[in-house]
């Protein structure tokens, strides 16, 4: 076991309000390539938490704002870094194609995320030894990251719709990047939570299409059935939201290359 001197990060989480009533919260120490989104919906009734980051450190500790209002998680997909902290709620949802209770181990190195994950091409040359670059504890190495499963899933179909009170949010099951990907859509309001199966990508970047559990096939559909909706903003599982011009294009771009 390798002993890594990190330097202590003053605070593990970043929050920042999007929206009226939306707050993203984010992990800057934490390599770009595993920093995902927590994204933090007040409704009237209870709160959605979409995604739970990589695990690193205690939510409830860290972020202990997101458990304040009888909060339903949903699990986007049973990756790391969108499942991570999903032990720590007491209702968490997720698609029954994704295994949430035996998910590939979790790592903090580079090089064996690449082989957990199946990653190829320029992602898997460009991965740090280490995917953090601070320590969120004083006890903390990590090589003691393990990825833990939710106490206790349930499981969330396309159609299903998740009740806030003020706002409905419908399930969509959308597989390409993992078999079983779901996004939440608000149709009153045009809103897509979008996990991993689009977000912006930076040039040279590419949806990942190629990882463990990945499907082209049912990517383009699913990327085709997310064309016709009518959507005005994306909240992505990585990076920063955007609207449907750049929504359009990233499918168009991504449909045009895989047939
Ligand atoms: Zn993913």
């Amino acid at each position: 076991m390798t002993t890594d001197r990190l330097p202590l990060a003053d605070r593990w989480f970043q929050a920042e309000q999007v929206a009226d009533g939306l707050t993203a919260i984010t992990e800057p120490h934490v390599h770009e390539f595993l920093r995902a989104n927590i994204w933090h919906l007040r409704g009237s009734r209870r709160d959605l938490v979409v995604d739970a980051g990589l695990g690193v450190l205690s939510l409830r500790h860290g972020a202990p704002q997101l458990f304040e209002h009888d909060p339903a998680l949903v699990v986007t997909h049973a990756h790391l870094d969108h499942m991570g902290g999903a032990h720590e709620f007491d209702t968490c949802y997720a698609h029954p194609a994704e295994a949430l209770h035996a998910p590939a181990p979790g790592t903090l190195r580079g090089e064996r995320l690449t082989g957990v994950l199946g990653l190829e091409g320029a992602y898997a040359a460009e991965l740090p030894e280490l995917m953090v670059d601070a320590a969120p504890g004083p006890e903390f190495t990590p090589d003691s990251y393990e990825l833990r499963p939710p106490k206790r899933w349930l499981p969330l179909e396309d159609g299903d719709v998740v009740d806030l009170g003020d706002r409905r949010l419908t399930a969509l099951h959308l597989p390409g990047h993992s078999p079983g990907s779901v996004a939440l859509f608000e149709p009153d309001e045009g809103v897509l939570f979008s996990g991993d199966v689009v977000y912006d990508l930076r040039e040279g970047e590419e949806l990942l299409d190629t990882i463990n559990g990945a499907h082209v096939p049912d990517y383009i559909d699913s990327l085709t059935r997310l064309a016709d909706l009518p959507v005005t903003v994306v909240y992505p599982g990585h990076g920063r939201p955007f609207g449907s011009t750049r929504l359009l294009e990233l499918i168009h771009a991504y449909v045009d290359s895989r047939t």
